[in-house]
């Protein structure tokens, strides 16, 4: 991949240097630079990996899934899973926060938004969260900020899922809420509460009315939140129709396989009154600047929730590839499908229950949808090692109860499995199908319809479903088009046989609370990348549970807030914060209940080191942790690094490394040697996992021994996590365990000399590309040398004010010239922010600069007064086909230059499906579900 030995010889001989490592001594500042050699395996060729992957695979076992508890088996339609999960224009598309050339995915988003909100019968729904553990924490301190009540007491019903209350009990501590576990049988508990979470239908299977439950709580001035299964709502009444005002869940029965516990889409939806409130992404309806409808983020330029250290969240990636997958599976089953499904589901619990009770099994619930609860004294433990030995993996509640949950996949062998589990032989399924009523309340029968939009009933053969798929992929640019230089993101290439294995059934068919020797093959791979990512930071533990680098953020200051307290420092709560930081870092400050302190910038774009020595001494007693980017946002080498963590743990505090820029230190430096304490990685942005458009993300928390002991645990996986641990910080014990092979593979393929190669390979072309493009748009910021790290900002500020022309038009331009545009007034407004990664050759380097040349030279016509400035090829960018063989052509330049500018060839073209789109127009109309036919017709 990337440039080979010839370019690379080019592009350091245009720079000025005579080797990589010539380079990295001038670049990388002496005082971080480790000269070992990393400790990991040699590399391997793709076969001899998928050899070991294949070995490790063999070491799973992969029994029926029936434990239930919010993972369930499921069938990926082939369509779905080959055109979207196994596909690059998919999988390796960015978020769509450039919405023209993100249109189909943007569509697909809408889909999953307009399926949750009619199941859950809400009005708004997001484009996706983590999980459902993490949504049902979003949801409290939603309910929080959105309540009038003045108490701090979140009620949570004793029937929500157990990994659930654990999360949300670890968020819940850090923000000084009081969660109270309730049996709400006989109604909700005594005295104040802010909100209150139910889960329907129950952890132990149990559907019922919630309803007086829901309008006690209102009438006591609390919001209610339903944690509720997506199936189950096809055939029963909506949490809205009960009455609640927020729905939360997981999405990963609509044909995500469970893979170990994750990557599936977590949702929330909410009432109308909360849009505005709604954390995580939000796809909404505008115009474009024809008038035609088109699709784009509402309510934010950036994330609107990650406002800093008014933060009301940190989620920033979330699960976008999943949540597509789960509403292409509503639009393929459509309604009927998806009701057929759920019908069958129920049928299977209902004669699995009759069974059990023709066989004297004592069965507690006699309303539930696909999960039974069966007593049996003494014996749950019994019952679940005989169901093993039938094959079959159920859940044992306590000493006395076990539950059996029915799915999709379940078959009339499996039911036999259990009964023979229980002792009970002999039932024959079709006598009690036929003498078997259903165990659904009558009384929550559905009437409500759902998926009414024509999306849902469009698409419903295969040959349909197939060139839906491909239609939509064909709007999108995404990796399989070229480049996306996205500074901080690191879109590198997901190589093919890193992505294989994900959907291998022995990883991908695993429940994540199966126990764990069924799981041999999984715990070596995840222990072996948890050494490997080690060896790569210099620290000393690593948990892979946060599912992405937001929720490794949250790990990771939770642990150093526990440190502190184990050490009596309970008045450590300062969080000191570059303003150039990620808007993530200080709401994750936040979430975990510190107080941000902002520390300034200097000319050269380093930490103001005077401002950072004046913030300690203010708050010297009170100072938790400074939190920093190396290298910095600024895609610049800081030279006092040291000195800076020094200061800090001088003062008591720890220092955090934001480590999403590691691919400029892998194999040259190690944040856990050089003076930092915690860290969290992007394993997709680093270690090739594919951004997903937007997620899936795995973001490892990293700390030195001190620390080890508060990284997050499981409650249902001990071995997890260590016991003294903050808790669980995402719903499965190990994260988003199915794509771990995509990084362990990387690892293995690259080995210890790869991985440096590669970095020095990033490093040297962003060096190239700043030196390129230096005569013709200001280069930020330089550290060492003049040189800067594996990214580089150029200052269109000056430009702007100039010429009118904005980063906005040079972004929009590049989709004319076939780009993806970089990262756009991040960290400084105004500015691009460049990141080419080791995987772009020569000649896509040298086609991005060479864009990025011409689209000067077009400025510099605007700003001679040659093109006018409210009409040149800038400002009307992108140019659709439409508008270019369009009617008249009233235009100061022509539509060859608006549409192959730069000589280029016409066959090859990526068209832009819309024009540029009027965000604000769709914040003003804010719809965020399917819009109706008409609105297509106008
Ligand atoms: C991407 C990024 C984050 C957030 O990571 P997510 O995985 O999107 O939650 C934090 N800090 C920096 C510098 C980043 O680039």
């Amino acid at each position: 991949m990337g440039p080979d030995a010839d370019q690379q010889a080019k592009m350091l001989a245009h720079i000025g240097f005579g080797s990589l490592d010539e380079l990295t001594d001038a670049a990388v500042p002496g005082a971080i630079r480790t000269l070992d050699r990393l400790d990991l395996p040699e590399a391997v060729s793709e076969a001899a990996v998928h050899d070991q992957l294949r070995a490790l695979a063999a070491r799973n076992t992969v029994l029926r899934p029936m434990i239930g508890l919010g993972y369930y088996g499921t069938h990926t339609p082939p369509v779905i899973l080959r055109n979207v999960l196994e596909n690059p224009s998919w999988y390796t598309a960015y978020t769509p926060y450039q919405p023209e050339i993100s249109q189909g995915r943007l569509e697909a988003l809408l889909n999953f938004q307009t399926m949750v909100c009619d199941l859950a019968g809400l009005d708004v729904a997001g484009a996706s969260l983590l999980d459902e553990g993490t949504a049902a924490a979003e949801a409290m301190t939603l309910a929080r900020r959105a309540g009038r009540a003045k108490s701090n007491v979140f009620v949570v019903d004793a029937t929500c899922l157990p990994q659930t209350i654990a999360v949300v009990r670890t968020r819940a501590e850090a923000l000084g809420i009081d969660v109270v576990v309730a049996d709400t049988t006989g109604g909700l508990p005594e005295g104040e509460f802010f909100g209150v979470l139910l889960q329907y239908p129950g952890a132990d299977g149990q559907v019922r009315d919630l309803t007086a439950l829901i309008t006690d709580a209102h009438g006591r001035g609390a919001l209610v939140a339903v944690a509720a299964d997506l199936l189950a709502l096809t055939l029963l009444t909506s949490p809205g129709a009960m009455g609640a005002d927020i729905a939360v869940g997981t999405s990963q029965r609509f044909g995500v396989p469970m893979g170990f516990g994750g990557p599936h889409a977590g949702y929330l939806a909410v009432r109308e009154k909360l849009a505005r409130s709604l954390p995580g992404r939000l796809v909404g309806v505008s115009v474009d600047a024809d008038g035609d409808q088109a699709y784009r983020l509402a309510l934010q330029t950036r994330e609107q929730h990650i406002r800093r250290e008014k933060a009301t969240s940190n989620i920033c990636t979330a699960q976008v590839l999943l949540a597509v997958m789960a509403g292409m599976y509503a639009v393929y089953h459509g309604p009927e499908g998806l009701t057929a499904i759920a019908r069958r589901t129920h049928r299977y619990a209902a004669i699995l229950a009759a069974g059990l009770k023709a066989g004297g099994a004592e069965v507690v619930h006699g309303a539930f949808f696909d999960t039974v609860h069966v007593r049996v004294p003494g014996r749950a433990a019994a019952v679940r090692e005989s169901a093993r030995g039938e094959g079959v993996n159920i859940f044992q509640a306590d000493d006395d109860h076990v539950s059996i949950s029915c799915d999709e996949t379940t078959t009339r062998a499996d039911l036999a499995a259990v009964w023979q589990a229980f002792g009970i032989t002999g039932q024959d399924v079709a006598a009690l199908d036929a003498a078997t009523a259903d165990a659904l309340p009558a009384a929550l029968a559905r009437t409500e319809d759902f998926l009414t939009h024509p999306v849902f009933h469009a698409h419903r053969s295969e040959t349909d479903m197939l060139r839906y798929l491909r239609r939509l992929a064909d709007k999108d640019y995404a990796l399989d088009r070229g480049m996306i230089p996205l500074g901080s993101c690191t879109m590198k290439l997901n190589a093919t046989a890193e992505m294989e294995p994900v959907t291998w059934p022995e990883f991908a068919n695993i429940h994540p609370f199966a126990p764990a020797d069924q799981a041999a093959g999984y715990l070596e791979l995840i222990h072996g990348l948890e050494d490997a990512l080690v060896a790569v930071t210099g620290y000393d533990k690593v948990s892979i549970q946060p599912n992405a680098g937001s929720q490794g953020e949250l790990a990771g200051l939770l642990a150093v807030r526990a440190y502190h307290r184990a050490n009596g420092d309970t008045g450590r709560d300062v969080c000191l914060i570059p303003s150039s930081a990620h808007g993530t870092n200080a709401a994750s400050a936040v979430m975990a209940g510190m107080r941000v302190v902002v520390v300034g910038t200097g000319e050269n774009g380093d930490v103001d080191l005077d401002d950072l020595k004046a913030k300690i001494d203010a708050h010297r007693d009170s100072l938790a942790v400074l939190m920093v980017t190396y290298p910095s946002t600024h895609g610049v080498f800081e030279e006092h690094i040291g000195d800076v963590c020094a200061l800090v743990h001088e003062a008591g505090g720890q220092v955090y490394v934001d480590g999403a820029n590691l691919n400029a230190l892998v194999g040259l430096a190690q944040p856990g040697k050089f003076g930092a304490d915690v860290s969290h990685l992007n394993l997709h942005k680093t270690f090739c996992i594919p951004h997903g458009g937007g997620g899936p993300g795995v973001g490892p928390v990293a700390v030195r021994e001190h620390l080890a002991a508060y990284l997050p645990n499981h409650p249902l996986q001990p071995t997890a996590g260590p016991a003294t641990g903050v808790g669980p910080i995402s719903a499965a014990p190990w994260g988003s365990a199915a794509i771990l092979p995509i990084s362990w593979t990387y690892i293995r393929l690259m080995g210890p000399d790869g991985l440096k190669r590669a970095t020095q390979v990033a490093v040297l072309g962003a060096n190239y590309i700043a030196r390129r493009l230096a005569p013709h748009y200001p280069v930020l910021y330089t550290g060492p040398g003049g040189l800067v790290a594996h990214e580089c900002i150029v200052d269109l500020r000056g430009i702007t004010k100039a010429t009118g022309v904005t980063v906005d038009d040079v972004a929009k331009r590049l989709v004319d010239y076939g780009f993806h545009a970089p990262t756009m007034s991040f960290p400084v407004p105004g500015t691009l922010m460049i990141e080419p990664t080791e995987s772009e050759n020569l000649g896509e380097i040298d086609r991005f600069c060479d864009a990025m040349i011409a689209i000067k030279a077009e400025i510099d016509r605007v700003g001679s007064g040659e093109l006018p400035a409210d009409d040149n090829p800038l400002v009307n960018a992108p140019h659709t086909a439409a508008m270019v063989v369009g009617g008249d052509w009233a235009h100061a330049y022509s539509r060859e230059e608006g549409a192959f500018p730069g000589g280029m060839k016409p066959a090859g073209k990526y068209w832009p499906p819309v024009r540029r789109i009027d965000g604000a127009y769709g914040d003003r109309n804010l719809i965020c579900s399917c819009p109706s036919v008409e609105a297509y017709g106008q």
